[in-house]
């Protein structure tokens, strides 16, 4: 049984599901593809009606789908009702901006005239994780359905009420049958879902080696696709940073969604002079978090989504410790039902260290000293990953100068804001290719077709 909802904050099965048969799978994928040859012909106006139909729907019942969110992966209640309320904006910015985004480009060639024009693909597979079970899905509906895909997903086993919920709404709001489609699958349908030539695109958000996987199969087959993986962002504290100001950010980038972000900050490389200070300030915030039922707006720190997930992480905590690693903090379950850790941070983590170049998916902070800028930039960039990372200094113009050597997808100077529906999100190497959101999010499954008209003679 793939698909189980059980409550992280206190292990009890809330429901089970079982997957599709393959004719069940075949049945929908063969609905999906009559849904876009209607699709692909309605107007921007047309998709727009749907796609603010959902995003109101969602607006106008914030509670509820947040509630099932915290309940299937452990979000505190209040950053879910914050993540459905994103998710809702992210569909309305589409509603309103894709026939901007996709409107034909006028080109200037040395003689006649030109353009580039934008027109949909057919069936987009997305897989996606758990950790935003509604953000994530909207990251994707909002473009690809207003560019006239058409969308099937696979989503995590822990949520499938989040993925039933998400799939209603598009029903709700007067979706033709096919245009968004929750897959209950096993990995073997999935792989089959990206071999079947009705699909044309694959977008998934999740672990390095599940992006390998379905992205090898999609190169396999000559499918465009986008992988949105893993980081392990730097989060650089200078020598001029407003203390103050860094370990508030420093407390919210590593612990908001109980630390289960990709971007999250993950490790924190602070320049010598301040960093017995910062190490005090943050390490004290941290112990002040105190663990509780998420549904319940007083917990300031909740547990992980499963309790798999926090089996690994103490399991890579223990490594980490095997290998040299001093705790500073933390590093232990917490004893109390459910699926807690100890906010923790880990240090004198060296090269040779495995944890130097995991991602820590959880409440665990790695933290380095440098000697100065140069050895910071330096740090940060060795790593496997490439997301994001964030640099604290009063100097703007610094922060821009160690923004821009930092090899990532995406640099946040004097703050981690991550996500933003008008601001485009990816990152490099290990952290995958391709980017959501924005202008850019909307162009990834599309075929940009060049149309010239000329009348010169053809050469002789
Ligand atoms: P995961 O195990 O890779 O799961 C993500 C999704 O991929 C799930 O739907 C999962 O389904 C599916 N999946 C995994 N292996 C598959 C395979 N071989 N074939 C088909 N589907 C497969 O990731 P996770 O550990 O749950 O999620 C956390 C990871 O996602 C972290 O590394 C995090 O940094 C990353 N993430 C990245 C972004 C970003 O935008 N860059 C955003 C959020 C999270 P099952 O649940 O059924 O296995």
């Amino acid at each position: 049984m793939t698909y189980q909802s059980v409550n992280p904050a206190d292990g009890k099965l809330l429901k089970k599901f079982e997957e599709l048969t393959d004719k069940e799978l075949a049945t929908k994928l063969a609905t999906a593809a009559s849904c876009f040859e209607i699709w692909r012909h309605k107007t921007y106006a047309e998709r727009a009606v749907i796609v603010a139909k959902a995003a109101a729907l969602m607006h106008g019942r914030v509670d509820a789908f947040a509630r099932t969110m915290t309940l299937e992966m452990g979000k505190r209640i209040n950053e879910a009702r914050g993540e459905v309320e994103f998710s809702a904006r992210i569909l309305a910015y589409y509603a309103e901006n894709a026939e901007r985004f996709l409107a034909p480009v006028k080109l200037h060639p040395t003689h006649g005239e030109a353009h580039m024009e934008s027109s949909p693909l057919g069936v987009i597979f997305g897989v996606e994780p758990w950790n935003f079970p509604y953000y994530q899905l909207a990251r994707v509906a909002g473009p690809h359905l207003m560019a006239g895909n058409v969308l099937v997903v696979k989503h995590a086993g822990c949520v499938p009420q989040c993925a039933i919920a998400f799939e209603k709404l598009w029903i709700e709001a007067g979706a033709p049958a096919g245009l968004y489609t929750n897959l209950l699958i096993s990995h073997d349908q999935s792989d089959r879902v990206v071999d079947d030539p009705r699909i044309k695109g694959v977008a998934l958000t999740g672990s390095v080696a599940a992006g390998k996987s379905i992205a090898s199969r999609a190169g396999q087959n000559l499918k465009v696709s986008s992988m949105e993986l893993g980081g392990s962002d730097a989060f650089i504290v200078l020598d001029d940073a407003d203390l103050e100001h860094a370990v508030k950010w420093a407390v919210w980038g590593r612990m908001y969604n109980t630390g289960q972000t990709c971007c999250a900050a993950k490790r924190f490389i602070v320049v010598e002079s301040v960093a017995d200070k910062f190490l005090a300030e943050f390490q004290a915030a941290l112990a002040a978090l105190k663990a509780g039922d998420p549904m319940d707006e007083k917990t300031t720190l909740g547990p992980l989504s499963t309790e798999s997930a926090l089996l690994d992480l103490l399991k890579q905590v223990d490594g980490a410790i095997a290998k040299g690693a001093r705790v500073v903090m933390g590093g232990k379950r917490i004893n109390r039902p459910g699926s807690y850790m100890e906010p923790t941070i880990l240090t004198d983590i060296h090269p040779e260290n495995p944890a130097f170049r995991d991602e820590f998916f959880g409440p665990v902070a790695l933290f380095f000293r440098v000697k100065d800028e140069d050895a910071a930039i330096a740090l940060a960039n060795d790593s496997d990953f490439g997301l994001g990372g964030s640099v604290f200094t009063k100097s703007i113009a610094r922060g821009k100068r160690v923004a821009t050597r930092v090899e990532t997808g995406m640099m946040f100077i004097n703050n981690i804001d991550w996500s933003d529906a008008d601001l485009p999100f990816g990152g490099i190497k290990n952290s995958g290719y391709g980017r959501e959101l924005g202008d850019m999010g909307i162009q990834q499954f599309v075929n940009k077709k060049l149309v010239r008209v000329s009348s010169a003679d053809a050469p002789a």
